[in-house]
Formats: C-alpha cells, sequence, structure tokens
C-alpha cells in the first residue's frame, strides 16, 4: 500500500527518544500486520536541536511541521541547557512550533483505566472507568493578552495580566470542542466565570449561539470554580469540558490527577481545518523529559504510545486503530505489568522496551 500518511515525529530531549521508540514499534508493527504505512521524517526539537543548531527548533524542521498531516513529539528540556539563552531554550522551541501551527485547541483525555484505579488520590468508584476530555483554547486569554507587565500606577508599581478575546478565537475552540462531543458521549460543559468576568460573559453568549449549530449534543454552562470541585467530586458527569487558557490549564492538570499518573497521559493540540477537513495537529505526551531516568529504559512509553493512538484518530480518520491500540494499552495493565512510575504490589515490572512489545503482542492477539 502507498504510504501517504506524512508523520513527523520530533523525539526531542531526556526520555523522548525512549519512549518515541516505542510508538516507532506500534508504528512497525501496523506496517506489517495491519498493511498500514505512514510516511515518517524524524528531526530534532529541544535541547537536541540547540546542541545541533544552536536553536531549539530549526526552521528547515518547522517547515517540515507546516507540510506533514500530523507531528508526534516526545519531550523537550534538561539540566543541561538550564543557562542557555531564555530565546533559544528548549521549551521555546515548542511554544514556538505550537504558535506557527496556531495550535488553538488542546486536547487533554482523562481516562482512568481500571486497572489503574487505585493510584488515584480519590476512591476507586469515583475514577474507575473515568473518560472525560478537556478542551483548552491554547493560543489566547490572559497568557498572551495585551498590555502584560509592570506598569506605573498611581506612584505604585503595578502589573498586569489582560484576559482577552475575539469572538472568532471563542467560536473556533467551541466548536472544535462540539464536533468532539458529537464522536463522544454527546454532552459539552462550556466553563467561564460569567459570574465576575465579562469575557466569561461573551464566552457563555457565543457558546450559547454556537450550539443552535449542533442540536444533538447538550449544552451546560458551569462556572470555573464549581467545575474545580465537581472534577474531585465526580468527575464521571462530565463528557467534554472546553474553557479557555488559563482554566483550561488548571482544570485539565486537576482532572488528569483523577488517572493517577503523569506517564498515562496523552494530549492533542489541533489547528483550522483546510477546505479538506485536514486540522494541522501535534501530539504528545502531557509529561517532560523525566531528565532523573532518562537513558534508563525507566520510562513508561504509554503516554506517548496513547498520543500516537490520538494521532490516528484525529489526522488518519483510523479510529478502529486507535480503538485497538487503546485496548492493548488497557490490556497490558491489566496483564498486570507496569513500569516504575505506576508499579503496584503484585505486579510486573518492565522496561520501556518491554512495555512496548506488550503493547504489540496485545495488539498480536486482537489481529488474530
Ligand atoms: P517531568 O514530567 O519531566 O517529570 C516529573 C516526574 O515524573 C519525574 O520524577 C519523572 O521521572 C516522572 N515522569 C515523567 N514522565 C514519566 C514517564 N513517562 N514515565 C515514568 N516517570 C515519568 O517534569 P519536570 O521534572 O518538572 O521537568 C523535567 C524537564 O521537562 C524540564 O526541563 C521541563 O521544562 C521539561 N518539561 C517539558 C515538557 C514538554 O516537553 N511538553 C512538559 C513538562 C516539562
Amino acid at each position: 500500500m502507498a504510504a501517504n500518511k506524512k508523520l513527523l515525529m520530533l523525539p526531542g530531549d531526556g526520555i523522548g527518544p525512549e519512549v518515541m521508540g516505542e510508538v516507532r514499534r506500534v508504528v512497525d508493527w501496523m506496517d506489517k500486520r495491519r498493511h498500514v504505512s505512514f510516511d515518517i521524517e524524524e528531526d530534532l526539537v529541544g535541547g537536541a536541536a540547540y546542541d545541533a543548531h544552536k536553536t531549539s527548533l530549526a526552521d528547515a524542521t518547522l517547515d517540515k511541521a507546516m507540510n506533514v498531516d500530523a507531528v508526534m513529539l516526545g519531550a523537550v528540556g534538561g539540566p543541561k541547557w538550564d543557562n542557555v539563552e531564555r530565546d533559544a531554550r528548549p521549551e521555546a522551541g515548542l511554544l514556538r512550533l505550537r504558535k506557527e501551527m496556531d495550535l488553538f485547541a488542546n486536547l487533554r483525555p482523562a481516562t482512568c483505566m481500571p486497572a489503574l484505579a487505585d493510584a488515584s488520590s480519590l476512591k476507586n468508584d469515583v475514577v474507575s472507568g473515568l473518560d472525560i476530555m478537556i478542551v483548552r483554547e491554547l493560543t489566547a486569554g490572559t497568557y498572551f493578552g495585551q498590555p502584560k507587565g509592570m506598569q506605573e500606577y498611581e506612584g505604585q508599581e503595578r502589573c498586569v495580566d489582560t484576559t482577552s478575546y475575539t469572538r472568532g478565537e471563542i467560536e473556533r475552540v467551541v466548536r472544535a470542542a462540539f464536533e468532539l462531543a458529537q464522536k463522544r458521549g454527546k454532552k459539552l460543559h462550556s466553563v467561564e466565570k460569567a459570574n465576575v468576568m465579562e469575557v466569561g460573559v461573551f464566552w457563555r453568549k457565543i457558546a450559547t449561539e454556537v450550539a443552535k449549530d449542533y442540536p444533538d449534543v447538550t449544552l451546560e454552562h458551569m462556572y470555573a470554580d464549581n467545575c474545580a470541585m465537581q472534577l474531585v467530586r465526580w468527575p464521571k458527569q462530565f463528557d467534554v469540558i472546553v474553557t479557555d487558557n488559563l482554566f483550561g490549564d488548571v482544570l485539565s492538570d486537576c482532572a488528569a490527577m483523577c488517572t493517577g499518573s503523569l506517564g498515562m497521559l496523552p494530549s492533542a493540540s489541533l489547528g483550522a481545518a483546510d477546505e479538506s477537513g485536514r486540522r494541522k495537529a501535534l501530539y504528545e505526551p502531557v509529561h517532560g523529559s523525566a531528565p532523573d531516568i532518562a537513558g534508563e529504559s525507566k520510562a513508561n512509553p504509554l503516554a506517548t504510545v496513547l498520543s500516537f493512538a490520538m494521532c490516528l484518530r484525529y489526522s488518519f480518520d483510523m479510529g478502529e486503530d486507535a480503538d485497538m491500540l487503546e485496548k492493548a494499552c488497557a490490556d497490558v495493565l491489566d496483564a498486570g505489568y507496569r513500569t516504575g512510575d505506576i508499579m503496584q504490589d503484585g505486579m510486573t515490572l518492565v522496561s520501556t522496551q518491554e512495555m512496548g512489545e506488550k503493547v504489540c503482542a496485545q495488539l498480536d492477539k486482537q489481529a488474530a
């Protein structure tokens, strides 16, 4: 079969190359067993790119990212680059990539596989089987609004951040969330602080207007503080949550911790759809480069493998393969295999590579 699915892999730093290696293993499995080939290029980002090019994202790499169907990223950063000038830091490369690709919708699923429910700080029945999706606006709002910074005000210093959203910025992320909800449980919570913020009132108005185009999805509005409480009280009441950049930052971490471990959390960041419906997209685990365990084969590759499952679902329209891969990850855990970060009594400790092999073995079983 012709290779027509263009994928750019940017393993990055620390455990990035190790966890991305296990995505490669899954890609090879798909090639052999499902006859799905990907046209893969690999390049440098973060500290690795800095070491090679004195910039954490070379223009040529950005160019490639703009011209593929999807980008898979491992992680960037580490103490080696702590003293590098700010603009060339590993994180700057990732921020530039997100900005240039105009990835405005950050999808953070919080799913809790039953085998890991005891790893959560919440009660087993509250989190077991949890499956929610937080859609965070990623390119506007409080982190980018102007004016920003120190000012002189009535004879003293004052510091300002501005929360600002245009109609278009709100509408596009709300629409992306409605479209996701249509493919899931058909329930969308739009979260803001309309009780105290003008931007919240505007956000609520637009979400209500957009809802008319998605009559099959139930829209509910919720204040962000209540949402934080509800996430730890009874998270299963949610299906999809859409919210702004600042609240999304906080609420997605809050939801993530319902599920236990950083090593299990995937993410996707999507841009606008072109005429063919294709969106620019970047998939990456939520965790960082974990320099404390880098190179020791201890990293949990499942967050990155599950990010690849999201890539199959959202960029390649391969929902069936994504389901298979997600099930294979759950089956490996059900069979008792664990990397160090999620190790429990009575389970079998495996390395990064062994975890990848076990996932492929479970895929074999499903394909048999
Ligand atoms: P981190 O996520 O790298 O690590 C936090 C802790 O979780 C560490 O103890 C680590 O060993 C553990 N951990 C993380 N991922 C794991 C995995 N897959 N398997 C097993 N254990 C895992 O966060 P940090 O320590 O705050 O940051 C380390 C570096 O990563 C910093 O340079 C930071 O800037 C960078 N970072 C990058 C990203 C990114 O690339 N998107 C995100 C966060 C942090």
